[in-house]
Order: C-alpha cells, then structure tokens, then sequence
C-alpha cells in the first residue's frame, strides 16, 4: 500500500506547532484517555505521525493530521494500532479478492503448511487468513 508521507513543511510546522513537547495524547499512544504526553522533544528524535488519519489513506499528508510525538509515543502506536489497524486492511482486501472464501475460488488455491502452521496462497506464496468454514 503506498503511504502519504508529509512534506518538509508539514513537519517543520508540527514540530513548531507542538512547542518542543510530544503532541501524542489518549490511549491510542498509550496515554490515559485524553491525556498529552508532552515529553519534551529538544534533542531528541521526533516522529510526525499520521492520526488520525491512516497514512495509507489519501489526504492523511496534512498538517491537521501530523503529530510531533516522541519515538515512545509513536512506537506504542505503531504496535498496537497501526499494524493491526494495517492487518485489517489486508484481511478486508484479501475477502474483497475472494480468495478466503471457499468455492469462489477452487480450495486448492489455498493450502495449508504444516511446516509454517499458516494457510498460503499458492498462486502467490502470500500467508492467508484461514478459509472459513
Ligand atoms: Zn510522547
């Protein structure tokens, strides 16, 4: 999936923006709901987020939707919410193709691995969500 990554001027104004303090705020980054995280940034590697727009998503490259967050914030993030959050799309696109679902397409398109433990794809040797039953 391509990503939208935010121009040089839409991070130079984050960071202006965030006053030098981390602008991550509530659970998605791991905080108490509503919370800003405000670690102080100065001297330290800051990462320009995209929330809450996904940066897979058209649009998301704005300043509206950059946060200044410390690598903290943006780690816990990037664990718990975008990967999953990225999983989804790709099990939502995999139905989308029909291949998960058995008698669209031949069963033996998908066949399982005894040796990973995970279904695959043998078209494209992709790792598939499990045909449902
Ligand atoms: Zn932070």
């Amino acid at each position: 999936m391509p990503r939208h990554n935010f121009s040089a001027k839409v991070k130079r104004q984050a960071h202006e923006r965030s006053g030098g303090h981390c602008e991550a705020v509530g659970e998605v980054y791991g905080l108490p709901p509503g919370q800003r995280c405000n670690a102080a940034l100065a001297g330290k590697r800051v990462e320009i987020d995209h929330y809450p727009i996904p940066a897979t998503d058209e649009g998301s490259d704005v300043l509206e939707n950059a946060v200044a967050c410390c690598t903290k914030c943006h780690g816990h993030k990037t664990a718990t919410y975008d990967v999953p959050m990225q999983a989804k799309g790709k099990r939502v696109a995999t139905r989308h193709l029909g291949i998960s679902q058995p008698g669209t397409l031949p069963g033996a398109r998908i066949k399982y691995s005894r040796a990973r433990g995970v279904w695959v794809d043998r078209a494209t040797g992709q790792i598939v969500e499990a045909p449902q039953q």
